[in-house]
């Protein structure tokens, strides 16, 4: 009973296929063409949920081996947006807050950085396990430039996430295995994720709802 901890295989897995996200992505962005320099925006403010043990699991990885002090401040800060999203969300409204993980305007935890972290940007396809086809026309200043560089939006490049989410779904049944059905579904914020603590197995989960 304790911590759900990500197997190296699947801790490996999980990192190839960040990667191919980051390399899919960056092609596309290059095609638009899109960069975050010079944005008046900073999408590390937005109101991100993820709903993967696996990722969670992975980003503890990361945070694990921070330095005490570094974690403690990054601590503080998850709390602080916690109680905060609380009062906006409280008052009907959507939270727009930095993410406790940013440090100086940049992502303090990159490579660990989830996958909605990774997509948001571009322009991007997805066919739903339903069969529904969708495309996501990427951030506000993606679209400004697709409305300049091409006649309609459709004829963007888009960042095709279907194999990707496949691939990451794979991965969490496999990480949860037999006992999948059992955990709670999962919707968090990563600074919920980090306040929590790293996930736990199934029983102490039952546990903690026993005890909730
Ligand atoms: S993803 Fe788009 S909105 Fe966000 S920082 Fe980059 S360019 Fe700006
Ligand atoms: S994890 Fe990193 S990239 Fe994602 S919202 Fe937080 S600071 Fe931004």
């Amino acid at each position: 009973m304790g911590e759900l901890i990500l197997p190296p295989r699947l801790s490996a897995e999980i990192a190839a296929i960040y990667k191919e996200m980051a390399e899919q992505y960056d092609v596309v962005a290059e095609q638009i063409p899109l960069t975050c320099q010079g944005c008046p925006d900073n999408c590390c403010d937005s109101y991100f949920l993820h709903y993967t043990y696996a990722e969670w699991a992975y980003l503890w990885e990361g945070l694990r081996a921070l330095g005490k002090e570094v974690f403690a401040r990054i601590l503080t800060r998850a709390r602080e947006y916690v109680q905060e999203c609380e009062q906006v969300l409280e008052k009907g409204e959507r939270p727009q807050i930095n993410c406790p993980l940013l440090d100086d305007g940049l992502c303090g935890l990159y490579f660990h950085r989830l996958m909605i972290c990774r997509n948001h940007g571009v322009p991007a396809t997805l066919t739903r396990p339903d069969g529904q086809q969708m495309r996501f026309p990427g951030c506000f200043r993606c679209q400004e430039i697709v409305e300049q560089n091409f006649v309609q939006e459709t004829d963007a490049p888009a960042m095709e996430r279907t194999r990707l989410f496949r691939r990451l779904a794979m991965l969490e049944s496999e990480f949860l295995g037999n006992m999948r059905h059992l955990y709670p579904r999962l919707k968090m914020t990563i600074a919920e994720m980090i306040v929590n603590g790293p996930p736990q197995d199934i029983e102490s989960c039952l546990k903690s709802q026993e005890n909730a």
